[in-house]
């Protein structure tokens, strides 16, 4: 696994839409690896392809505190949000963005469908963080920064 280096804004990568994942690779294997090293050693709960200059639809969460991640790291490819219910606000950051924090309001429950690790579909419900952290990560994808919500 490799530390990947995180692009910033302005970089326009991370205002490009990323294209969907049409078969699971052996790089794409290892972009999640080295995604979730990223991740992890940057004390993020969530990172997105476009992020470490892939633009491709692919995000990974570890919405947990720092002692207990790595035990359920959600990875998923050509992910997509059916169904939003209620409001909250989070206070994100963003390793793309650093040093700015804001709050934001997302949906509160959603729901989601997409690829799994192994490429298998998924549909399942989220709330809370991880509902934010999905949120955040998905926008990502479409060339969205969470001060755009703001
Ligand atoms: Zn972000």
């Amino acid at each position: 696994m490799a530390r990947l280096p995180i692009l910033t804004h302005p970089n326009p990568v991370l205002r490009t839409i990323a294209a969907p994942v049409t078969a699971l690779t052996p790089e794409l294997v290892k972009l999640v690896e080295d995604m979730a090293e990223t991740m992890y050693s940057d004390d993020g709960v969530g990172l997105a392809a476009p992020q470490v200059g892939a633009s491709v639809r692919l995000i990974v969460c570890d919405p947990v505190p720092a002692e207990q991640q790595g035990k359920d790291l959600l990875v998923l490819f050509n992910p997509e949000i059916t169904l939003g219910k209620g409001e909250v606000e989070w206070e994100e950051g963003c390793l793309s963005v650093p040093d700015v924090n804001a709050w934001v309001t997302r949906a509160e429950r959603i729901t989601v469908k997409g690829l799994d690790h192994a490429f298998k579909p998924v549909t399942f419900e989220a709330e809370g963080l991880k509902a934010v952290c999905i949120q955040h990560e998905l926008d990502h994808l479409d060339g969205k920064l969470f001060f755009d919500r703001l």
